[in-house]
Parts: C-alpha cells; structure tokens; sequence
C-alpha cells in the first residue's frame, strides 16, 4: 500500500512541487543523487567501483527536450573513463513522441559512447513503454551488439524474454514501477528473478545482476561458480547510496561491481521510487522534514 502511494507521489507535479523546493530535502538527495558528477566517479573507480551512470530525466513532452537530453548524455561521456557504462532511459529520449526519434537519438549516444570505450544499457520504465524499449534495443543491437538492456523480473514473461535475449548484456532487476499483471508478492518476484539469473547465467551474454537483496546476491555468485563464469564474466550492480559497505565486500573479493550513479537536477521520480522501496527511509526523510520545521 505504502509503495503504490509512494509510487502514484513519484507522479505528481503538485507532491514535486512541494518536496523539491524544500530545502530540507536535500540531504536525502545527496545520499542517493551525486551532485558533482566527475569526482563521484572518480571516487568510485578509485575503491575499485565501476560506474553506470543516468542522467536524470525521463518523459520529455517535445523534441527541444529530447535533443537537450542527447547533448546532456553526449557531454556526459566527455567526463567518463573507459569502462564505464551509461543508463539511459528512452523516455527521455522522446520514446513517447515516436520510437524512430528515441532509436536515432540512442544511436547518436551508442555511436559517441563507442569512440570512448565505454557501453550503454536502456533502462526499464513503465509497462507500457517496454514493448518499444525491446524493439529499440533490437533495432541498435544490430551495429551496437555490445548495448544492453534491463529485463523487470516482477513482469510474468521476463523469463521468455530473457531467453530470447540470449548473448546480450542484461541487467535484471526487480521493477521499480507498478504493472498490470506484474508480481506483487515479495517471494513470487524473487522467485521470478532466480529463474531469470538461472537463464541469464547459463547462457552467452553478459548477466548484470542488479540488486542488493542479500540472498539474491549468494545465488547469483552460486550459479556464476555452477555455470563457470569467471569474476569477468557477470557483474553486480547496486544504487549510488545503498549498501556501499556490500558494494566494496564484494568488489574486495574480486567481483566486478557497478554502481548506477544518477545525478542531475532532474531528481524528484528517482528519489520517490528509492523511498518507495524501503519504509524505513521514508520514515528517515519524514523525520527529518519535521524536526527541521
Ligand atoms: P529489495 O528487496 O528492495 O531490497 C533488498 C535489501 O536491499 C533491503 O532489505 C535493503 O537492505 C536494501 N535496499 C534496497 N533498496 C534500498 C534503498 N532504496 N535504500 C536503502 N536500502 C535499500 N528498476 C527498474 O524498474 N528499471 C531499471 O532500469 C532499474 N535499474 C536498476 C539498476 C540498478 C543498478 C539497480 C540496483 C536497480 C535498478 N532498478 C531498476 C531498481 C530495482 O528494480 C529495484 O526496485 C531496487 O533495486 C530494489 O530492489 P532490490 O533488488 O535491491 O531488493
């Protein structure tokens, strides 16, 4: 229940309006958003960390947004080291507008991306823009094999579509929405994940395994041992700001370990979904809006 009204928050312009502007929430974004994108980075590569990072903004409503997105991301790219991965959500790229221009200004990021030696992996968003997101990735798949591509497991036919992506780069995660149909049940989703992980691992690609849900981590490193991949051969990923102590243990031991660096101004829906995930921040982010009062 706390979730769906989090999530349905994470919607509203009147609920951005009132917590964005509020100066006392910043520290809540600064724990989950970088604001100085460079040296975040460089912090990260230095304990060992790879990086992906998202330039925040999803859902532009004309093509000036859209194009302003692409020139963000191109800049971006600028401040990365090889080996490191952008996200990028087509919805910001003008999905909603029309497929053809959010693959072409994807193209345009995969092509500069390529120049750098760093990759690219779509992320997944609502429902309803997940059918456009496969058939996108498919078009740039194509003369960009190395692109990847995030796979919901709380979605029923995440399995099908995970077989059917074999020898790509697939992050699979949880779902951080809502969807008709989609699992709701805790146990039903982690269920659908180790299915998923299992496809993932025995097959060619490269399985980005994105959680920080401890027993998913052990099974994921389980079948990585069972299915022969070497530490090179997978990685985890988890959130800029969660479990930074299990992002180093792991990287410690040898693993290859992104973390998915958001930054820009852009931040209210992302900040909403992490809360959403976890009452306890919820409380934490309340408490603080009242103490301060
Ligand atoms: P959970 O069961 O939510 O959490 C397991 C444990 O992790 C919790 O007990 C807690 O200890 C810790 N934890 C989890 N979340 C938080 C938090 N916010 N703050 C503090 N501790 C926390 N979703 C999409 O729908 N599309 C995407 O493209 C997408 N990309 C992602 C990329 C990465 C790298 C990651 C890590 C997640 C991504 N997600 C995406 C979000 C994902 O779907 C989940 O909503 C999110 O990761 C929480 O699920 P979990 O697997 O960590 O498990």
């Amino acid at each position: 229940m706390l979730r769906q009204a989090m999530l349905a928050v994470s919607k509203s312009r009147r609920a951005e309006r009132v917590i964005s502007t509020s100066p006392l929430t910043r520290d809540v974004v600064r724990r989950y958003v970088a604001d100085d994108i460079a040296a975040v980075v460089a912090e990260l590569t230095r304990r060992g960390l790879l990086v992906t990072v998202d330039h925040l903004g999803e859902e532009v409503t004309d093509h000036e947004q859209a194009e302003a997105a692409v020139s963000a991301y191109l800049t971006l790219l600028g401040l990365l080291p090889a080996g490191a991965d952008v996200s990028v959500k087509l919805t910001a790229l003008g999905l909603r507008l029309s497929q053809r221009l959010a693959t072409e200004h994807a193209a345009t990021i995969c092509r500069a991306a390529e120049g750098r030696g760093v990759t690219v992996t779509l992320d997944a968003e609502e429902h309803d823009t997940i059918r456009g997101l496969h058939a996108v990735h498919a078009a740039l798949r194509r003369e960009h094999p190395g692109v990847g591509v995030v796979v919901q497991a709380y979605l029923p036919d995440s399995l099908e579509r995970c077989e059917k992506l074999d020898g790509a780069r697939v992050r699979l995660c949880k779902g951080a929405y809502t969807a008709p149909g989609a699992y709701t049940a805790p146990a039903d989703i982690d269920r659908s994940f180790v299915r998923c992980l299992k496809v993932l691992m025995a097959g060619t690609g490269h399985p980005m395994v994105a959680t920080h849900d401890p027993r998913l981590l052990r099974i994921a490193a389980t079948l990585a041992v069972l299915d022969g991949r070497d530490a090179g051969g997978f990685e985890y990923q988890m959130l800029y700001g969660v479990r930074p102590e299990e992002q180093a243990r792991l990287a410690g031991l040898g693993a290859q370990v992104r973390v998915y660096v958001p930054y820009g101004d852009d931040w209210y829906a992302y900040l909403m979904r992490r809360l959403a995930e976890r009452p306890r921040n919820l409380t934490f982010f309340l408490r603080s809006l009242v103490s301060r009062h």
